[in-house]
């Protein structure tokens, strides 16, 4: 196989949801494993099920629809508000979407009686990062319509946090989460199961807080693949944050000066920065660039740097060691880097460690 590569462990992977699982569980917290980062694999789909997430999680209809095709039968949430145009094909392939607009609401219970099922709905409230969400002082007007909405079960409230203007779930807003939960169920005498407190950025709170409160139920993606919580992207304790690296091939490997030489002006991506004089360096070229990676969440190996990246040349200063053209340079990746990198046609996916045997390839295994 030729052309950059995604290496994912899938054991590893399957360790760090395994552990996530078992430490929330101690809280009373399920975990639904988020694989819209992994473009719907269904190789981790599997490791996560396998490390009992209640649900798989998605944000894009697309992908369900692949994960359904792989033959995957467990319940999937959609965590995105789905569009208008693809209300049918939610209700067709999953059991439970986030919501936070009635227009949306009235059209999947529509689409749900058209094809005589029930569809399960999360109302999703806005606690201050400003992406989605219904304002709190709406929230019971949604709660009043939607639950007159005969082909849908209100199945719980949730919120999500960090993703947009990096507001941290803490004590104050969680607290708020599970008041809210508790005053619509004795103002609507109804039960909620679900109260989804949030993304990976809730890890730290939900196992640090004493007490959860009503929140039963995190989404996480993030942490799973790349075993960091994600207010500061700290290792959290006992999972791998390698379980997923990028493998790049040397297309040239030269001393080079450091210095650029010549009148300078803007670069393929505009500024270009001015570089200290350090003398000569051995310069590495790989072939991966912005078509296949946000540079900017590459790990090189100890001792490169990343000296910039056009849109097919990524260049690195390797620093004592001497690369041949021909030879590997592995990467760790950071979301960012990850999300561009599966996202990229021209980035080929190797999975080791599955502990799912394909029965038609498993004979000897
Ligand atoms: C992406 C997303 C998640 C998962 O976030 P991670 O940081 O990967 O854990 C959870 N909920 C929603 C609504 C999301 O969009």
């Amino acid at each position: 196989m030729s052309g950059p590569r995604l290496e994912l462990r899938l054991d590893l992977i399957r360790h760090n949801a395994t552990t996530l699982v078992s430490r929330l569980s101690q809280r009373n917290i399920s975990v639904t494993g988020v694989t819209k980062v992994t473009l719907g694999s269904v190789e981790v789909a599997r490791e996560l099920l396998l490390a009992g997430v209640r649900s798989l999680g998605e944000s894009r209809v697309e992908n369900v629809e692949a994960l359904r095709l792989a033959g995957v039968t467990a319940p999937i949430t959609l965590i995105r508000s789905p569009m208008l145009s693809q209300v049918d094909r939610v209700v067709e392939h999953v059991e439970v979407s986030l919501n936070s607009e009635l227009t949306v609401l009235a059209a999947l219970s529509a689409a749900a009686g058209a094809q005589g099922k029930r569809h399960g709905v999360v109302l999703m409230v806005e606690l201050g990062d400003l992406r989605e969400g219904i304002l709190v002082g709406d929230v019971e007007a949604t709660v009043r319509e939607t639950l007159r909405l005969p082909h849908l079960d209100v199945l719980g409230i949730g919120t999500n946090l960090a993703c947009q203007s990096g507001v941290s779930p803490d004590a104050r807003n969680m607290a708020e989460l599970s008041c809210l939960a508790s005053s619509l169920e004795s103002t609507f005498g109804v039960s909620f199961d679900l109260v989804s407190g949030g993304n990976s950025a809730s890890l730290d709170w939900a196992l640090g807080s004493s007490d959860v409160g009503r929140v039963n139920d995190l989404r996480l993606g993030e942490s799973i693949l790349l075993g960091r919580e994600t207010l500061r992207r700290r290792p959290v304790e006992g999972l791998h944050t390698d379980a997923i690296t990028l493998v790049a091939e040397v297309i040239e490997a030269k001393v080079k000066p450091t210095q650029p030489w010549g009148e300078v002006n803007q670069s393929a991506f505009g500024a270009s920065t001015a570089v200290v004089d350090r003398g000569t360096i051995s310069q590495a070229i790989v072939a991966l660039g912005r078509q296949d990676v946000d540079p900017a969440g590459l790990g090189p190996p100890a001792g490169m740097t990343v000296l910039g990246a056009s849109s097919d040349h990524l260049v690195l200063d390797t620093g004592a060691t001497t690369l041949r053209v021909g030879s590997e340079v592995r990467f760790a990746v950071d979301y960012s880097a990850l999300l561009a990198a599966m996202t990229s046609p021209f980035v080929n996916r190797v999975f080791t460690g599955g502990a799912v045997i394909d029965p038609t390839t498993a004979e000897g295994a």
